[in-house]
């Protein structure tokens, strides 16, 4: 069997690109990337150097060769040194639809090809919105404005009651850099509303660890605060690619430190596993493709390190890692949106209900009693994308982007 083409599907403004790979066996498989697809069409399209002129003629029934051979054969990506960024995204999207040909064409799931799963199920924890951002000290009165999203702590104990009256076991709230009074008021109404049994982590997220200000030293003091409120996970707490500084905040706090997201290549992480700087990998299909996140997941398993990737948003960032992890990782947990906690009208809820639109493939995975249902269909087991549900995806952002 052969690649015949790779079509992309969305566009500009849709905040992720989707695409399908063609065979000429008729078997389509379909992929997804986090990046828009203004970035990434032209780094597939590119007329003599773009990943289509690689990939088309390829044989998509071996994944794991496919991927070394972009990798390291690909022209436009030797003598990167490993580095990914944007090209490991295109990659990765590629890679995923490879995967779902190589299992449809075997009447495979995905997970059997990985080694087979050892459950039949994953954890899914609600992935819940940001409660406040506090901007940099040093902008403007106008710009904290823009950037201060509150809840008061009764809204947090709301949502919280709803996530677990919807079955989840685990929760985790984008936080941002607010660890005083009212910080700590809301994280106790949580941790009160979910009760001592329901899973409860807090995500730092980048528009906080970039502020020039934030050290290590805060990150550990913040970290043990939390330590009080029996926080499961602190996420991107430091700058990403801050191993030194992942590293003392592990072993200056009993809180499973968390990041990855940000990273695209399995060397990348390899830095964090080989010095122990982290308790909780967060490697994303929609950055890295399968095949580089379930050498993550697998890497840091036999390190004694737990995966729990990244990605809440797409149907196909939630099924790759439901199969990923029901073949490698310690205690598997993956992120799961939780749409309870967008409201209003605007940009990021617009965006967040439009990514979380599982009908957009004929058949998305169930999530039952807050664990995501493994797929036993074919590849991905996802079918299909639904042309109407793409369409109305584009129209939505393009409604959202105004
Ligand atoms: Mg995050």
């Amino acid at each position: 069997m052969r690649i015949t083409d790779i079509r992309s599907l969305l566009h500009h403004p849709a905040r992720l690109t989707l695409i399908e790979v063609h065979t000429d066996a008729g078997i389509v498989g379909l992929g997804s990337t986090g990046s828009p697809p203004g970035m990434i069409e032209p780094i597939i399209d590119d007329p003599s150097d773009g990943l289509r002129q690689f990939v088309v003629g390829q044989d998509p029934t071996e994944p794991v060769e496919l991927w070394y051979q972009m990798m390291e054969r690909w022209p436009a990506q030797r003598g990167r040194a490993d580095r990914g960024g944007l090209q490991a995204n295109a990659m990765g999207a590629i890679d995923m639809a490879v995967w779902d040909i190589a299992g449809k064409a075997r009447g495979l799931p995905v997970h059997q090809l990985l080694g087979g799963a050892r459950v039949d199920r994953v954890l899914a924890y609600g992935s819940a919105s940001t409660m406040y951002y506090a901007a940099s000290k040093k902008s403007t009165e106008t710009e904290r404005e823009r950037r201060l999203r509150h809840k008061s702590p009764e809204e947090v104990a709301r949502e919280c009651t709803t996530l677990r009256e919807q079955g989840f076991k685990a929760v985790k709230f984008g936080w941002g850099n607010d660890f005083e009074d009212e910080g700590m008021a809301k994280l106790a109404a949580a941790r009160e509303a979910l009760g001592p049994d329901t899973r409860l982590s807090v995500d730092f997220g980048c528009p906080a660890y970039f502020d020039p200000e934030w050290t290590t030293m805060e990150a550990i003091d913040a970290a043990h605060k939390l330590e009080e409120y029996d926080v499961y996970f602190f996420e991107e707490a430091l700058h990403p690619l801050d191993v030194h500084g992942f590293a003392e905040l592990t072993a200056a706090t009993s809180l499973n430190i968390a990041t990855g997201e940000s990273l695209t290549t399995t060397e990348e992480f390899d830095r964090f596993i080989e010095q122990n700087a982290l308790d909780i990998v967060q490697p994303d299909a929609a950055q890295m493709g399968i095949t580089q996140t379930f050498e993550v997941a697998h890497e840091a398993e036999h390190a004694g390190i737990m995966c729990v990737p990244h990605g809440p948003w797409t149907v196909f960032t939630v099924t790759c890692h439901t199969q990923i992890l029901s073949v490698a990782g310690l205690e598997p947990m993956i992120e799961y949106p939780a749409l309870v906690s967008y409201r209003g009208e605007g940009l990021v809820t617009q965006r967040a209900t439009a990514m979380s639109n599982y009908e957009i493939v004929e058949t998305p995975p169930e999530l039952v009693d807050g664990h995501v249902v493994l797929p036993q269909g074919p590849g991905l087991g996802l079918g299909n994308l639904v042309p109407e549900a793409v369409e109305r995806y584009q129209a939505l952002m393009e409604e959202a982007a105004g």
